[in-house]
């Protein structure tokens, strides 16, 4: 039997293995490079680097276990053919996956494979819930998280975990070295923060969980918002890539809470963002454009600016605004950013420089090396406004008293923005405020070593206001 790994690259609590395990079938592994999913978009550099080391991962783990990923880039049909007719295999098993091209894609495999008279059959891999369990009460799915949190928080309960196959085979079959695929950035290789800060793989996962669960998790209510401190799990990536089910995550915390654990309604506020993440997942299947297009369809009628030289400012971290550049530069330098400091960048991008979401999606989607089709997409539209159950458009986040509330005691900018190291916390998140005595002390030239502000807080938030007067009253 194949079975096909795609985004849940790990052993433990797989359901496609686990199925195949309870079949007791030889096990060829394989992952696909796949090149021919119409309308699917391209890996971004940071999904391509935590790629590389997660299939390598993989890779270790299958043949401590005498087996051999088996490797291979092209159109997955073909290539399962190929695979089914030089192993015998009778069936390939596979979790789901839920973008619309990515479905499509997925149907006609298993068409083709059932057509050739070989069981093809797909589990839930990837997610608690699937996008279609959870129904509102009017029929329909959910477009508000709250309740959507209620109904999971009250009824789901995590099935047992499912063990990793003690065997593999697959041996003596070809494939490609993923080494070969060049998925690592080289000329230049830019990944060394990534190196610093992420151990892709299964076991790299784990490690973050139990971590988390040993110290963060107990003030993660407090904490999450902090971008200063070390308050949340950094399970993103891990998540994203499926080296750790989101079941695991929601058993263990469920063991602490039943253990008797404190800070319990903290615990809760974990588990409500690993269904935020599901929430995602359940708008857009349910609204598969929404990658590309406005939820609202009132914001297609918004007149977003056009500009190069402003998209680029914010891309490097050279807004002016500390808290914004920081966080820009730790995305640039680490493929992570702070979820507080991802809604102060974006509202700046679609607010105060009344770019476009999508501009700002594409970028986080090449960065981040947990960019995600829903929680992307979802995360920018919340933002912007655009979304459901978004935060309403003339919620702009200013980013001057955003930084002084979460980054209180500045460890955040003083590491990313180097430059403003020696201010004072009462200017940190504003420098153009302080004296030149202040600013000459601290050894910053504003427009020299650091920028002015791209665009006075003020004028950005009326400008922004005007133009969501003009969406008043459209459809
Ligand atoms: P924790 O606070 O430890 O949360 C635990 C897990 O819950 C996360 O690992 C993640 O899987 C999930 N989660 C937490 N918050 C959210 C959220 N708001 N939406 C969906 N899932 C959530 N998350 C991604 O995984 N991929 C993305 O591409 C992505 N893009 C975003 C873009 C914007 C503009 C915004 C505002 C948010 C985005 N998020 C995205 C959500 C969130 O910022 C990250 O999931 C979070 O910062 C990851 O850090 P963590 O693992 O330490 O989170």
């Amino acid at each position: 039997m194949i079975v096909w790994f795609r985004n849940d690259l790990r052993l433990a609590d797989h359901a496609a293995l686990a199925a195949a395990v309870e079949a007791d079938a030889k096990i060829f592994p394989v992952y696909i490079l796949e090149e021919t999913v119409a309308g699917r978009r391209e890996l971004g550099g940071a999904s391509k680097w935590w790629l590389d080391k997660s299939l390598k991962s993989l890779r270790s783990a299958i043949s401590q276990r005498g087996g051999k990923l088996i490797c291979r880039k092209g159109d997955a049909e073909k290539i399962l053919r190929d695979v089914v007719s030089e192993t015998g295999a009778d069936a390939v098993f596979w979790g789901r996956r839920y973008t619309q091209p990515e479905m499509d894609r997925d149907a006609d495999i298993k068409k083709a494979l059932q057509d050739d008279g070989i069981e093809a059959k797909s589990f839930n891999t990837c997610l608690l819930t699937e996008p279609w369990s959870y129904q509102t009460k009017s029929g329909g799915y959910y477009k508000v998280f709250t309740p959507y949190w209620r109904a999971v928080r009250s009824s789901f309960e995590a099935p047992d975990p499912m063990q990793a196959p003690e065997t593999f085979a697959g041996v003596g079959i070809d494939g490609d070295e993923i080494e070969s695929w060049e998925l690592h950035p080289s000329k230049p290789d830019w990944s060394k923060g990534f190196d610093e800060m992420w151990t892709p793989g299964e076991e790299g996962a784990q490690v973050r969980l139990q971590d988390f669960l040993d110290g963060p998790i107990r003030e993660y209510e407090e904490m999450r918002n902090r971008p200063d401190e070390d308050g949340t799990s950094g399970l993103s990536p891990h998540l994203h890539h499926g080296e750790i089910s989101p079941a695991t995550v929601w058993r263990a915390v469920m063991g602490r809470i039943n253990r008797g654990l404190k800070e319990e309604e903290s615990a809760w506020s974990f588990l409500s963002e690993i269904v935020w993440r599901e929430f995602s997942y359940v708008l857009i299947y349910h609204h598969p454009k929404m990658g590309r297009e406005n939820y609202d369809s009132k914001f297609n009628g918004m007149e977003w600016r056009s500009s190069k030289k402003d998209l680029e400012l914010w891309q490097k971290g050279q807004t002016g605004y500390p808290i914004v550049d920081a966080g820009m530069r730790q995305l640039w330098t680490t493929g992570w950013m702070h979820n507080r400091v991802r809604m102060i960048v974006a509202s700046l991008l679609t607010k105060h420089l009344l770019l476009n979401w999508t501009e700002g999606e594409d970028w986080f989607w090449d960065t981040l090396v947990d960019a995600d089709p829903a929680s992307n997409a979802a995360g920018w539209q919340w933002t912007a406004g655009s979304g459901a159950d978004a935060s309403p458009y003339f919620r702009v986040f200013n980013p001057i008293t955003q930084g002084q509330k979460f980054d209180q005691t500045g460890a955040y900018v003083r590491k990313w923005c180097p430059e403003l190291k020696k201010l004072p916390n009462k200017h940190l998140h504003a420098p153009w405020e302080a004296g030149s005595d202040v600013l000459k002390k601290a050894g910053v030239e504003l427009g020299k070593t650091y920028p002015r502000p791209i665009i006075e807080h003020k004028q950005g938030r009326q400008r922004a206001l005007e133009a969501w007067e003009t969406l008043k009253g459209k459809q």
